[in-house]
């Protein structure tokens, strides 16, 4: 094969099953990657009676799972919301999902819904550990140990009127960020199923049949290119592309040079890359999770968000990522955070300057540089209905509303571009909810499967995405793919 047909960063183009020589190996279900989806595949799999071989690009696994906070967005009335009090139902959870995300999947939302019980129940058999206990304090994540948290915007408006809200953030038991104890889990359990594990093996291309059925793979291992054949298919969970700036440039250019971007350093979008070789199509290529982490402390959500004109445009007890989002929509940018003296905190994560201090919300203003009267005229209506316990303009909940009247007065800068935004990738390939990878055209690609972010999931559009739901998606979604697969090996020539 030749040097620019074999180029590790040109997995675009696949590789004909008549130029491979020999196989290496085959077996009945090959994953590439090795984080939630790839180990979730890789049990189910495995449990299925398929010879699971699972190829890992980086020297160990864990991806960008095991740098996360580790928590999985699941409901429907769990063992752990149960133990805290909250009579949560899949037919709420579905009406929640649906309503915050403008572009839904009906069938995989519904699925997910509906299995969000039983994959709890599941991962706790696998060992992963959940408490039962729940966090209160308005948090990005728990930084102790407990599990059930308020993770998106169940309580926010328009949503507590869509859906009865309920707390879906599972944080895997650990303390601080907890993904690395998830994967550990999924780990073991993958070993103990019988699936192996290969690190320090990069996938470069996919090998097609003459119908275009995918039939193998290239890997560079041990110092070669080495063909690997699966009887039942191959299963693409190598992440997202976050860290692949060509892509960031092509698909989220409006992100890039104002967020840092997070994942691992593999996150260079070869599983969609891969997938689009043999026809796979990408959807929501366009879509992100970004945040504005500006709390911890919870105090400031008492604060009011204004822009560049001294108008409020989102309720501040709305989920960071929701708020991310709108903000970095404002006129320019300029997103300002108002405080005053009982509420005010510094932002935990750092980054988030105070842009000025001052004695009065008129003179507030004049420092920001806002249009005379605009903030004054802000804080006057809102002062108004926070006295009544009300927010008619955007919602508020009446536990965060509280007059801002105790100087000094300060405004923190949490515009686009200057405060600490994050973002990271949520379009993929475009997959049925059994992880099979469709064409433009909506045809199954035979022999090929997908799950977590190398697919558009759950987790779709950067207004509705919802903490937990990535990992939610990619260990739920990858079981399904992992079983399908494995199902598939019986139906082709051993
Ligand atoms: C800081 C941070 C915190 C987060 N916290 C949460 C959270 O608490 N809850 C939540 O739901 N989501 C969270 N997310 C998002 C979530 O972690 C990821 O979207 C999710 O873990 C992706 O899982 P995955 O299995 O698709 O990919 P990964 O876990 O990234 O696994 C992909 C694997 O594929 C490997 N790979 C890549 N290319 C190749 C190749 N060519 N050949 C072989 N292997 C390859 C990679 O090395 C990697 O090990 C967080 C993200 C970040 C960055």
């Amino acid at each position: 094969m030749s040097e620019s047909r074999m180029s590790p960063d040109n997995p675009s183009r696949p590789v004909s099953v008549s130029d491979v020589d020999s196989w290496h190996e085959t077996v009945d279900v090959l994953i590439v990657g090795y984080g939630a989806a790839g180990a979730c595949a890789a049990i189910e799999a495995a449990e299925a009676g398929a010879d699971t071989l699972v190829l890992e690009r980086a020297s160990g696994g864990g991806g960008t799972t095991a740098l996360a906070g580790g928590v999985v967005y699941l409901g429907g009335g769990t063992r752990v919301q149960k133990a805290c009090g909250f009579d949560d139902s899949p037919v709420e959870m579905l009406r929640y999902l649906e309503a915050s995300t403008p572009n839904p999947d009906p069938e995989k939302f519904r699925l997910y819904a509906e299995g969000s019980v039983m994959h709890f129940d599941w991962l706790v058999s696998q060992g992963v550990p959940f408490k039962d206990s729940l966090h209160e304090e308005r948090v990005i994540q728990p930084a102790n140990d407990d599990c059930l948290f308020w993770s998106g915007n169940e309580k926010s408006w328009p949503y507590r009127e869509i859906a009865v809200p309920a707390p879906r953030g599972h944080k895997v038991q650990g303390e601080g960020d907890a993904g690395s104890v998830l994967f550990a889990r999924l780990d073991e359990a993958a070993k103990r199923a019988g699936v192996r594990v290969r690190c320090d093996s990069r996938v470069l291309k996919l090998v097609l049949d003459e119908g275009g059925a995918v039939v193998g793979l290239i890997a560079h291992q041990d110092g070669e290119d080495r063909a690997f054949r699966a009887r039942g298919g191959v299963l693409l969970c190598a992440g997202g592309f976050a860290m692949n700036e060509a892509m960031l440039q092509r698909h989220l250019s409006r992100l890039v040079g104002r967020v840092t971007p997070i994942g691992n350093p593999y996150d260079d979008g070869a599983g969609l890359r891969l997938g689009m070789s043999a026809r796979g199509a990408g959807i929501h290529l366009n879509e992100y999770h970004i945040t504005v982490p500006f709390y911890p402390p919870e105090s400031l959500t008492f604060g009011i968000l204004v822009n560049g004109q001294g108008q409020r445009f989102i309720a501040e007890d709305a989920y960071h990522g929701r708020i991310g989002e709108a903000a970095s929509q404002q006129l320019m940018g300029t997103v300002y955070l108002i405080v005053d003296e009982p509420i005010f905190g510094r932002p935990i994560i750092e980054g988030f300057e105070i842009a000025a201090v001052e004695q009065s919300v008129d003179g507030l203003e004049r420092a920001l540089s806002l249009p005379e009267g605009s903030l004054q005229k802000t804080v006057d209506l809102f002062n108004h209905y926070a006295e009544m316990g009300e927010d008619p303009v955007l919602h508020k909940q009446p536990a965060w509303l509280r007059p801002l009247k105790e100087a000094p007065f300060a405004a923190f800068d949490c515009s686009f571009g200057k405060a600490p935004y994050m973002a990271f990738s949520l379009g993929g390939l475009w997959t049925k909810p059994t992880g099979e990878v469709l064409t433009e055209d909506g045809e199954a690609i035979e022999g090929l499967f997908a799950a977590g972010r190398s697919c558009c999931g759950v987790s779709r559009s950067a207004e509705g995405y919802v903490s937990g739901t990535s990992i939610g998606d990619a260990t739920f979604f990858g079981r399904l793919a992992g079983r399908t697969a494995a199902a598939r090996r019986t139906k082709v020539d051993r």
